[in-house]
């Protein structure tokens, strides 16, 4: 068993690449089966899955009836090219309609979070021609392909510069933990928001803005109540795009179907993915507001991928819908998400490593710090040159206790499935407590 299992390491290594990474001292576990919020591996070791994978697996893994359905498509029709319309594509628009923000009504169906980005940046700039400019947040993850890692903040991607892409125009973040502007909420007045005013006045020819609600993978960042509303209108008055980067708050994560209904507010394109097929098949979606649709009427729509709109992936969209809808899943995501945050804010009270826990829904991150200045347990700054932090090697332990978090250089995003329940939520948080104590033996104080 144990040889089969390092040939199977063996190839993979040899033969594949770990993305983001230096190749040298990959150790990849590997994974055969996986049902419910857990994971196996090829020895059978069971783990927890607090993280969702990449914050994906929303309905966890093995559900029937997403599977039967797209094994039912499979064998009707596995693949038209998109000129046609599947029927498929018809079911899938009808779902999306039900739970896309309202005014979102119009999709281009492609395979990533990525792909998705693409479309929007593309689309915008040809509705809004001859104005291209973009702005983006530093701290953002928008995708790897060279426009979407132009708009990406996070320094930390940059490998190939510079970028392909021109006129992205960056703009702070509603990061409140380490404010960029050295301000404190309430007092700042939503400084972060209000400048990106005087950016679109000054640079002119601004096209759109792209915005991740909740900031994922850069330490799920919640903006003050106040922020999102704020910039809405800034983009509405200045005639410009707002596009809401969704591919990992929608569909339930933070206890609504998408992020912006937190706050009651519409956006003009809003690009999802992950959880749209929760990662039953891979996806993406740019859904638009109907003008911009209109538009397209009379100019053509410059776009395109072999795999667009592909029959299986569109099968999975409404059979997740019905899925998230038959398990109740938002009001079941509030009430799971509260339990969450509550056990992890007691972490925060045990624990001086911990500096920071923030989130909604079943979306959170915990910060460690070295010290009372809230120093992060390093990271942010490097690339990603094979530098461990405390808590990589934290993480790494998570797993020989049989737990998975996906982590930053100094947090962790603790985003489970959303069908998890209180006694897999106690798991995942006290292999955490465990774990902590180890964080705190290094805290300077
Ligand atoms: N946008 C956001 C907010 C994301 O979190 C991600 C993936 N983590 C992407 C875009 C890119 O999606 P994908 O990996 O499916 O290409």
């Amino acid at each position: 068993m144990k040889e089969e299992s390092s040939d199977d390491k063996e190839i993979i290594k040899e033969y594949t690449f770990k993305t983001w990474s230096k190749q040298k001292g990959w150790d990849p576990i590997i994974v055969t089966y996986a049902k419910g919020v857990y994971f196996y591996d090829k020895n059978g070791k069971k783990y927890l899955d607090f993280s969702s994978q990449f914050v994906n697996v929303n309905l966890g893994y093995g559900n029937e009836k997403v599977i039967s359905s797209i094994k039912e498509q499979l064998d009707k029709l596995q693949y038209i090219n998109p000129s046609f319309g599947a029927d498929v594509r018809a079911r899938a628009s009808r779902s999306l309609l039900k739970v896309m923000p309202k005014g979102i009504t119009k999709f281009f169906f492609s395979t990533s979070g990525t792909e998705a980005n693409e479309a929007a940046i593309k689309i915008t700039r040809l509705y809004k021609k001859p104005n291209y400019k973009i702005l983006a947040r530093y701290r953002s993850y928008h995708g790897s392909t060279e426009s979407s890692i132009s708009l990406t903040g996070d320094y930390r991607r940059w490998f190939v510069e510079p970028h392909t892409m021109p006129g992205v125009v960056r703009i702070p973040e509603p990061y409140c933990f380490r404010c960029p502007l050295k301000l404190k909420y309430p007092d700042c007045g939503i400084a972060c928001a209000n400048y990106v005013d005087y950016v679109i006045k000054q640079e002119k020819h601004v096209a759109g803005i792209i915005i991740e609600p909740i900031t994922g993978t850069n330490g799920v960042i919640v903006p003050p109540k106040e922020y999102m509303p704020l910039i809405r209108k800034i983009a509405k008055e200045n005639d410009i795009l707002f596009i809401a980067d969704e591919v990992m708050t929608g569909w339930g994560r933070v206890g609504e179907w998408f992020a912006v209904n937190l706050w009651n507010i519409e956006p003009d394109i809003l690009t999802t993915a992950k959880g749209a097929s929760a990662s039953y098949v891979p996806i993406g979606i740019t859904g638009f507001k109907k003008e911009i649709g209109e538009y397209f009427e009379e100019n053509v729509f410059a776009h395109g991928h072999t795999f667009e709109a592909h029959p299986v992936s569109l099968a999975a969209i409404p059979a997740v819908i019905e899925e998230y809808e038959r398990l109740n899943i938002l009001s079941h995501v509030r009430i799971m998400g509260d339990y969450l945050g509550k056990r992890l804010m007691e972490l925060k009270e045990r624990h001086k490593s911990v500096g920071d826990v923030r989130g909604v829904g079943l979306f959170w991150a915990m910060e460690l710090v070295k010290d009372n200045n809230n120093t992060p347990f390093g990271g942010y700054e490097d690339k990603y040159d094979g530098k461990i932090t405390l808590v990589d090697t934290l993480a790494k332990k998570l797993m020989e206790k049989g737990v998975y978090v996906y982590n930053g250089p100094s947090w962790f995003i603790i985003a489970p499935p959303l069908v998890i329940n209180k006694e897999e939520i106690d798991q995942g948080v006290n292999a955490l407590d465990e774990i902590l104590n180890e964080a705190d033996k290094e805290f300077a104080g």
